[in-house]
């Protein structure tokens, strides 16, 4: 593609069509609501933040709201999808997002109630070994959550929290870095819990690597996969990672504040006579075992898979339209939409920095510019620029995020964002520097 390569020119609208035209994958775009600006599709790169509605959702939801409509509580037998075992439809979907066994994963509550639930299991601190470790400037959710845990567990996260930071100067976390400071951590540490790719810089943790040396030094490791399922490739069983969870609002286009998703390896789900295990955990009766769940019995007896973590029954019509998201990952397959973010990113990076060169401005990617090291995300500094460039973007039909002094998140989501809306980002983020360096 000797087009982009010496991208001295801007891509036109033209020419970013036709390589939309050329992928069989652009056709998932209508499957999707595009929200619009005067009278055009806007060009929205907040896929990170809230994924687009898919257009079934609406049937999906009528289905369950005639269902109870006809049955009332009989819906939980008598429905097109049972509610009984609704939360058993998204083992497929899960497992295709994480590379999980069906048994591994389960959809239940939200992400942060999740990562608790998962922490009162894993993080279990005894004798010397205290320490929970997350990368420096964490999710404030979950670091929330980290020092919370280690307070419960009579801690001080003074002492108990290790934080990995970026070396002086740099915005990236060295795998090196990771691995050091869990080895010199040692006999100390008890858990590992990071942010699989980082919602700031969009660096792509190896998760693998993390794991395997958190184990090595006695440890459990963890992941929140928020900013990582429906963007990256994991393979999490084969990882062996001990616990993860996400939503599924970002990416995976399942509508805001839509239900969590969480892996627990096999290891910790059955014991070898493939029984539930009786690992530490706060428990319900939806994670009774499924044959005896409603013989009442006062005594807990765990599912042998991951429901063993799920408390109550499904909440039905937010998890409707989970379903019809998960599907459309199905249908697309998450190695061909891989192939397309990669693309669709690396276009996007020469489009900024063809626009840095031609505007003399300083655009400073945040992010890695090894593709394997992050997903479809690009953290862009503009230097010298403020608020009013943000002002800009938005009023020409721009979504992006921003963070103050300059920072613009932007994630070309492969499901439904297009080279076209790239190019036409180009020019706008063009005119807006010129405009701003003229004002
Ligand atoms: C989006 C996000 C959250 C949000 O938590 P909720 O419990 O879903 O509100 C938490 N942690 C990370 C890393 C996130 O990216």
């Amino acid at each position: 593609m000797v087009l982009l390569e010496a991208m001295q020119e801007l891509p036109t609208r033209n020419e970013a069509r036709s390589l939309d035209q050329a992928d069989p994958l652009s056709a998932f775009r209508a499957r999707f609501h595009i929200p619009q600006h005067q009278g055009e599709d806007a060009m929205y790169f907040t896929g990170n933040s809230l994924g687009l509605q898919p257009k079934r959702a609406t049937d999906a939801l009528q289905v369950e709201l005639e269902d109870w409509a006809t049955h009332g509580v009989e819906g939980h037998f008598q429905g097109r999808n049972p509610w009984v075992n609704y939360h058993e439809r998204f083992a497929s979907g899960l497992c295709h997002l994480t590379g999980a066994h069906p048994h591994e994963v389960v959809a239940m509550n939200g992400l942060t109630v999740n990562l608790h639930l998962l922490l009162i299991s894993f993080y279990r601190p005894s004798g010397r070994r205290r320490k929970l470790m997350c990368e420096a400037k964490a999710f404030p959710s979950d670091r929330y959550a980290l020092c919370s845990q280690i307070r419960m567990h009579g801690g001080d996260p003074a002492e108990d929290l290790i934080e990995v930071a970026p070396r002086e100067g740099e915005h990236l976390i060295r795998e090196e870095d990771w691995l050091a400071a869990i080895a010199q951590a040692g006999a100390e540490l008890a858990t590992v819990m990071v942010g699989g790719v980082n919602y700031y810089t969009g660096q792509w943790h190896n998760l693998e690597a993390i794991t395997k040396a958190a184990q090595t030094v006695g440890a459990t490791c963890g992941f929140d996969l928020a900013h990582a399922v429906g963007n990256v490739p994991l393979q999490l069983h084969d990882w062996n990672v001990d616990f993860a969870c996400w939503c599924s609002y970002k990416y995976v286009n399942s509508g805001p504040g839509a239900v969590s998703g969480v892996f627990v390896h096999e290891r910790h789900v059955r014991d070898k006579e493939g029984q539930g295990t009786l690992m530490p955990r706060l428990e319900g009766w939806w994670g009774h075992d499924a044959a005896s769940r409603f013989n009442m019995d006062p005594e807990f007896m765990p599912m042998p898979t991951a429901e063993a973590w799920q408390l109550s029954n499904a909440p039905v019509l937010n998890m409707a339209v989970h379903k019809v998201a998960l599907d459309l990952f199905e249908e697309a397959g998450m190695d061909a939409l891989r192939k397309r973010s990669l693309r669709l990113t690396a276009y996007l990076e020469r489009v900024v920095q063809s626009v840095a060169r031609r505007t003399s401005t300083n655009l400073e990617i945040l992010t890695p510019n090894d593709p394997e090291r992050r997903g479809c995300q690009l953290s862009i500094v503009a230097h010298g620029h403020g608020r009013s460039l943000f002002d800009h973007l938005m009023a020409h039909g721009v979504v992006v995020d921003w963070r103050e002094p300059a920072v613009i998140r932007m994630a070309p989501v492969p499901l439904y964002n297009s080279f076209e809306d790239i190019a036409r980002f180009g020019k706008v983020l063009e005119e807006g520097l010129l405009a701003h360096d003229q004002g």
